[in-house]
């Protein structure tokens, strides 16, 4: 997830950034966790990507401007 991407679906660049909490439940364990996930909200056409902060927090290009 970078400043410079586009909209997959329009092209549009202006993005609204939202991390939010998602419960996840594991069937083998009664235990319920909270993954946390970046939105990525296209201004234009409402598009929506999902990013998971496990993964970016490896990457070395963080999100930045949220
Ligand atoms: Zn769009």
């Amino acid at each position: 997830m970078r400043n410079n991407e586009r909209c997959l679906k329009c092209g549009e660049k202006t993005f609204e950034i939202k991390k939010i909490a998602v419960p996840t439940t594991k069937t083998t364990k009664a235990k319920i966790g909270i993954d946390m996930f970046y939105l990525k909200i296209c201004q234009n056409c409402g598009y929506t990507e999902m990013y998971s902060t496990k993964v970016l927090e490896k990457v070395k290009d963080p999100v930045k401007n949220y």
